[in-house]
């Protein structure tokens, strides 16, 4: 049952007309079970009912034609009370609605099931049979499990269908929609980058280009061909012949009369050579994951191996085709902060990711560069919207593809008001960050992500409190060494000369992974990241360590911070490896300088041992031994905080971390994007507790999260009393702004109120409320 489910979900998805997928569908459905119809009505939430879409059984006139009201008939009730419904006499039910023209009248039994994503409901599945009988228990099942598995599919079969019929009439606007990722709003025309060859991810598109499709199927045959040959060479003398023998079959199957051929068909019929390899492969794997047999099950692993590593060499081709324009906006299946460093000066204005959320590092580094971001855009519809003109609201989530004038001017005022937002806020930029009644606090920067952060100390930032040092790491090849580091790090510190600068210690894992030191984990963000993965290899984290300390000589404005610490061990493990690498520098460093100060001395003869010793020793004390702080974002410390402020100098929440772990919500997820809020009660009475607990411990506490750049946010962590906010210099000017724009009093009676509100959206409500009565309305779409 599990094999015919699982091929019915994936021919549907398999298909690029909606009509077709569906009918196909009923058809199958009936087939396996038995019985002698089977219909599947999808919402028309505009006129409030249900169309029959395809049936097989019932009148195929009707098909399109044919529809019932959200509250009316036994459909309508299936997708009111959203459960399955199971009637052995549906003509006697007294919901039953005779519709002559879809001529059921000969039917009694009806199981419908609703089709639900992401609580929506799109649409019934419902089977009937001539004779009156309960469906049984196992036919629910199957029913419930399949609209369960078709729900995304369908979700993502209208944006298909809707994507085809625009590249059929080129016209009109048509409306994604996504998890606002960074705020700002980008007209251009859509880049889309692939950077990993996955069959799943390529969307089915047609072309009048055969000829062209043809050849690029022939020569990435070839290539792959060409591939097979001299792995197996190389591999001949260390495998057995056994094993060789898959390189044979895959050849084979290369051949001309077997899959190249279909694929050559595929792309007679119009099909893009990727999508035409696609269907054939993907046809391919479900028949063979179909077989009981378990060896032929796993064969089908090895043609989705094959079609990869022939739609790698497809795609090749067109990265070097790929031509960037001037301006563009870059899309991808799984946009990593990576990419959008390697785009940003050329021509990039904003980031559209099928995956991810809203505080992916992707986001992050996006809200850091001024770039409007969508994360989360519904999938398979990649390829068909490279090269179309779009608009990115970063705001809302929606995107626009081929806008037309009206919506165009629309946007391009709202482009002219932000940037009059963005002119009037930059008066304050180099003024104190302070309240009307005389509160300060100190606005510093987020940077790492990307270079650039010199220009920052113009946007009035007072040093870094965040630089995130996984980015140097992530670029590259292996771990850089002792050496480079230095010269990075010096460099950052020379940034902010006259100012603190808070440098994490390593912190991958999560969503930010090292393509040289591979982690496979089920549970990324709960597993080996940040401290734990440094104390487990000091060898890394001695090295950054001393090139940190390195790099701070005679400027002395380092500060250290370690992420993600759970318990007070962390902390003291941590800081004896860094007061070893501190001892162990600052006695190679005297040591370097005797023998420099004897060499010279041996030359004039001026200086006895005692001497150069005094001297070494002096210029030595200029590596000062930097503080050491901690970043709380595990919930575990708040229950900790006394211990840990014995060991440490100062604190910094991580409130994007402290958000996911308080709320058990992975921020990386967009299908729980909703859940995840830095405003939820929970997340601000906890920033709230540990303002109040630092204080308490006469330790400095900071917040380095996405929630200080935000206007409410800034002004509730100001009220709890945190000294330090540190966000991306963009919103610098705007937070500044904000804070000179009000009372600390009437932040402390704003932060009163919104703590005795029970749900996150009471507080949305309620800050929102107060920003217009403070004039600050303008920026609630700003950023908050
Ligand atoms: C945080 O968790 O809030 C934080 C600042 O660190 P990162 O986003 O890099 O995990
Ligand atoms: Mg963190």
């Amino acid at each position: 049952m599990l094999a015919t489910l699982r091929r019915i979900v994936l021919e549907f998805s398999q298909e690029a007309e909606l009509q077709t997928a569906l009918e196909r569908m009923v058809y199958r459905v009936k087939k396996a079970m038995k019985t002698d119809c089977c219909s599947i009505y999808l919402a028309d939430y505009h006129q409030q009912h249900f169309v029959l879409m395809a049936s097989d059984g019932l009148a195929k006139s009707s098909q399109g034609q044919a529809s019932i009201g959200f509250s009316e008939g036994l459909v309508g009730l299936v997708g009111q009370r959203e459960e399955p419904l199971n009637i052995a006499d549906a003509q006697q039910h007294q919901d039953f609605i005779h519709a002559p023209e879809v001529e059921e009248d000969e039917f009694n039994a009806f199981l419908g099931t609703p089709i639900i994503h992401q609580r929506k409901v799109l649409g019934i599945l419902a089977i009937q049979q001539k004779k009156s009988r309960h469906f049984t228990e196992n036919d629910e099942a199957f029913l419930v499990t399949l609209s369960a598995q078709l729900a995304s599919a369908v979700a993502n079969a209208e944006i298909k269908s809707l994507l085809n019929q625009q590249q059929e009439q080129n016209q009109g606007v048509k409306q994604l929609y996504g998890i606002p990722g960074a705020p700002g709003i980008a007209l251009s025309e859509i880049i889309v980058c692939q950077p990993q060859a996955d069959l799943a991810a390529v969307s089915l598109k047609k072309t009048i280009d055969k000829q062209k499709q043809l050849l690029r199927f022939e020569q990435a045959v070839t290539k792959t061909r060409l591939e097979f040959n001299a792995l197996s060479k190389l591999l001949s003398e260390s495998i057995d012949d056994d094993s060789l023998a898959i390189f044979d079959v895959y050849k084979q199957l290369l051949e001309q009369a077997n899959l190249g051929q279909e694929v050559g068909a595929k792309i007679s019929q119009g099909w893009r050579a990727d999508s035409a390899l696609k269907l054939v492969i993907e046809h391919y794997i479900s028949q063979f994951e179909a077989i009981e047999d378990s060896y032929f099950r796993e064969r089908a692993s090895d043609i989705r191996d094959l079609g990869t590593r022939l739609l790698v060499n497809l795609q090749q081709q067109a990265k070097e085709e790929l031509m960037l324009p001037n301006e563009f906006i870059l899309l991808a299946q799984d946009v990593s902060a990576s990419m959008v460093a390697q785009y940003q000066h050329q021509g990039l204005l904003g980031i559209i990711s099928l995956s991810g959320s809203n505080n992916s590092h992707a986001a992050i580094l996006a809200r850091s560069l001024g770039l409007p971001a969508i994360m989360g855009v519904n999938a398979n519809v990649l390829s068909q919207l490279h090269q179309q003109q779009a608009i990115l609201d970063g705001y809302s989530g929606e995107l626009f593809i081929n806008p037309d004038d009206g919506l165009i001017q629309e946007y391009q005022y709202l482009l002219s008001q932000e940037k009059a937002l963005t002119d009037k806020v930059m008066a304050v930029v180099h003024l104190p960050c302070i309240t009307q009644d005389g509160r300060a606090i100190e606005v510093l920067l987020n940077a790492g992500l990307s270079a650039g952060f010199e220009h920052s100390t113009q946007l009035g930032a007072l040093g870094i409190g965040l630089y995130r040092t996984e980015i140097p790491f992530m670029n590259r090849h292996c771990f850089p060494s002792e050496q480079e580091q230095t010269l990075l790090y010096r460099k950052v510190l020379q940034a902010f000369p006259k100012h603190g600068v808070t440098m994490r210690t390593l912190d991958v894992g999560g969503d930010k992974s090292l393509p040289y030191f591979p982690i496979n984990e089920d549970n990324p963000f709960l597993g080996w990241r940040g401290i734990r993965i440094t104390l487990d290899h000091p060898e890394i984290f001695l090295v950054q360590v001393r090139a940190m300390l390195r790099a701070n000589q005679g400027l002395n404005n380092l500060e250290i911070m370690l992420p993600m610490i759970s318990g007070v061990e962390e902390v003291d493990e941590a800081l004896r490896l860094i007061n070893q690498a501190f001892f162990e520098l600052k006695t190679e460093l005297t040591q370097d300088i005797i023998k420099e100060l004897m060499s010279a001395s041996n030359e004039d003869g001026h200086l006895s041992v005692q001497q150069a010793q005094v001297k070494a020793q002096t210029v030595s004390a200029k590596l000062v031994r930097p503080k050491v702080g901690i970043m709380l974002e595990v919930p575990s410390v708040i229950f900790q905080m006394e211990a840990l402020a014995k060991r440490v100098d100062f604190f910094s929440v991580g409130s994007n971390d402290l958000t996911q772990y308080l709320l058990a919500v992975d921020r990386n997820n967009s299908q729980v994007a909703n859940l995840y809020d830095a405003f939820h009660p929970a997340v601000l009475n906890a920033l709230n507790n540990l303002a109040q607990q630092s204080a308490k411990q006469l330790t400095p506490i900071s917040l380095c999260g996405e929630l200080a750049s935000q206007p409410a946010g800034a002004i509730l962590l100001l009220a709890m009393g945190f000294d330090k906010i540190s966000m991306n210099g963009h919103n610098i000017p705007r937070i500044k702004w904000v804070i000179r724009h009000i009372t600390f009093e009437q932040a402390q009676i704003i932060l009163e109120k919104t703590l005795t509100l029970t749900t996150a959206k009471k507080v949305h409500s309620y800050l929102n409320e107060q920003l217009e009565t403070l004039g600050l309305g303008g920026f609630i779409r700003a950023g908050y």
